[in-house]
């Protein structure tokens, strides 16, 4: 016991904390504060000896004076000398024992002692007195960990303002004691990007944190409205970097890349020069169809497989289809797959949507389908148009299955000196990494859909550079990467099967200034009027063969033990990040 309450010794001159081996110091617990018997000259466990000794043997003499004379009937308050000094040293060692272990322990003591709870010959008991007090002790009830809150303010923060009128000084004051909600502030003002000016003002006042650093000028607050983002304060700045060009199908691309992961852009570049050097990349779009699945409850499984036998007989498609397609001119219905979960179905409706990704207009088409349904099965009870059997942005079988989007396969044979000058590495290294990487460790790790070295990488600076969705990241991301060795083992044949892709060149954040710019790089910025469809689906190919590249260059790094070097040289920088933070 005493060794644990035994103050840490002071670290010798010139070590610091750091220095010392951890065994020495518990940064867990403080040390204990000083105390009066760290003056003593006798080690601290003959003091506490000294004075559990003379606290009892008083307390032991006192008790037979009392008694003594009480039977004598000597009256109590008449001392002699010796007990005046028996009085005093029972005080004494009691204010030191109560100093030494706290009052907690004192209590506890007396509170055992007087209910005769403490059988000294209980080992138990000596364990609970020696250890019960031990702050390093595991606690018994285990303690919540302490919820996370805000750090806060030391001081507030300088805000710069942006306002340009007093005007805009009242209404900032008015959002923030809530008399203007800050969503109306667009359709009140009729300004977007004021509305987004007073807004960010009226927060940085709110919360008392500057939003310096986030630009506000530089963005057409009237093109997000209503489409792409709401309560706008601003955005943010992602860089775009080109990799390229990338020869598939007998052309060239310049892939842009938003990304702030140092490595990567050079990296796909790099794959794109070795499929360049090798004569190029093809592409094969297997299927266009975006899904969406309404969940609907019968009263028995029985009605439930009535309405899916329905949907499934050929005889009905071609109405089936007519109303469907009537959501747009651009949608064309080409399947309906039920499944039951007990008296549940579950309808995948899947339809080309032009070069729209595609979720509004076929959440639409099932809802006139839906509304169409309900004559002939009016007992359908529609739980909700999207029953998750879609599936959008979560992990799915049913899309690494069955596709969603674009499936796109797309293939390269790169020569053997390529593999050696360009990837700096061999065919057989490749071949075997990717067998045992991509092939079998995924298939340790449980993988769905996730048979690559990093296409999402890939596709999310993709997606983000030209306006898609980046949560499609998700499926869109599904992808088998197959490395062989042809030509005698010579070449290598190398390809990724993506099977849900999901881009569209029109809608959402494709419209908007930048994306539509990164669009336009690459030759499929909006609609394609001669041939709607044309772009997106040429979009999914690119992603794919951007993802090829990707996986050659991330893959002939890691063959070659290239790959921490690389990273050392893009991704951290030599500056000092304590200095850029402050
Ligand atoms: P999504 O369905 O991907 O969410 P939107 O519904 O927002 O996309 O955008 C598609 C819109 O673009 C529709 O109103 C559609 O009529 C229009 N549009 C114009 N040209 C095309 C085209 N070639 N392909 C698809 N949609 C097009």
């Amino acid at each position: 016991m005493d060794i644990c309450r035994r103050p840490p010794r002071p670290p010798p001159r010139g070590t610091t904390d750091h220095d010392r081996p951890s065994s020495s110091v518990d940064h867990r617990f403080p040390s204990p504060t000083p105390r009066a018997s760290d003056a003593l000259p006798l080690p601290l466990y003959l003091t506490n000896a000294v004075f559990f000794t003379l606290f009892f043997s008083v307390a032991y003499y006192l008790l037979h004076r009392w008694r003594d004379k009480i039977r004598n009937s000597t009256p109590l308050h008449v001392v002699t000398l010796s007990e005046i000094a028996a009085i005093v040293s029972l005080i004494a060692s009691f204010i030191y024992l109560l100093g030494f272990f706290g009052i907690d322990f004192v209590q506890s003591f007396i509170s055992r002692a007087s209910h005769d709870a403490w059988d000294l010959d209980d080992p138990q008991h000596h364990r609970n007195f020696l250890i019960d007090d031990d702050p390093r002790r595991t606690p018994r009830i285990a303690v919540p960990p302490t919820p996370p809150t805000p750090p806060k303010l030391a001081n507030p923060e300088p805000i710069i303002s942006t306002l340009s009128s007093e005007e805009d000084e009242e209404i900032v004051k008015l959002v923030v004691e809530g008399t203007i909600p800050s969503y109306s502030l667009e359709s009140k003002l009729g300004d977007c990007k004021r509305a987004a000016s007073i807004r960010r003002e009226a927060l940085q006042r709110m919360t008392g944190r500057s939003l310096q650093g986030l630009p506000l000028e530089g963005l057409d607050y009237e093109s997000i409205l209503g489409q792409c983002c709401e309560m706008p304060v601003g955005y943010v700045q992602i860089p775009v970097g080109i990799a390229g060009p990338l020869l598939l199908d007998g052309f060239e691309y310049s892939v842009p890349m938003a990304t702030t992961e140092g490595c990567l852009v050079a990296s796909t570049n790099r794959g794109c020069k070795a499929i360049y050097a090798s004569g190029g990349a093809t592409s094969i779009l297997l299927r266009d169809a975006m899904t969406r699945a309404p969940v609907v409850r019968f009263a028995s499984a029985k009605r439930a497989s009535e309405l899916k036998f329905f949907l499934e007989d050929p005889n009905n498609f071609e109405t089936l289809g007519v109303v469907f397609n009537r959501s747009s001119r651009f949608s064309r219905l080409q399947g309906i797959h039920c499944s039951m979960a007990g008296k549940n179905l579950y309808m995948r409706f899947s339809c080309s949507t032009g070069d729209a990704m595609g979720m509004n207009m076929v959440s639409k088409g099932v809802q006139n389908v839906l509304d169409f349904l309900q004559d002939d099965f009016p007992d359908m009870d529609v739980i909700g148009i999207s029953g998750n059997f879609c599936s959008d942005k979560k992990p799915a079988a049913v899309n690494w299955i069955e596709g969603r989007g674009k499936s796109v396969v797309c293939e390269a044979i790169i020569k053997e000196e390529v593999v050696k000058k360009v990837l700096k590495t061999n065919v057989a290294a490749l071949v075997e990494l990717n067998m045992l990487k991509n092939l079998t460790g995924s298939a340790v790790a449980g993988a769905l859909g996730g048979y690559n070295a990093h296409a999402s990488n890939i596709v999310s600076a993709i997606f983000i550079a030209t306006g898609q969705d980046p949560a499609q990241n998700v499926e869109s991301s599904n992808c088998i990467t197959m490395l062989e060795p042809v030509n005698d083992g010579k070449d290598l044949h190398i390809s990724v099967s993506m099977p849900s892709i999901e881009v569209g060149t029109v809608g959402g954040g494709t419209q908007l200034a930048s994306q539509s710019a990164c669009l336009n790089l690459i030759g499929v910025k909006g609609a394609n009027k001669e041939s709607p469809g044309s772009n997106s689906r040429l979009l999914a190919t690119i992603v794919a063969g951007a993802v090829l590249a990707g996986e050659l260059s991330l893959l002939s790094a890691i063959a070659s033990g290239q790959l921490v070097k690389s990273h050392m040289k893009y991704n951290r920088s030599s500056k000092d990040v304590t200095k850029v933070a402050s």
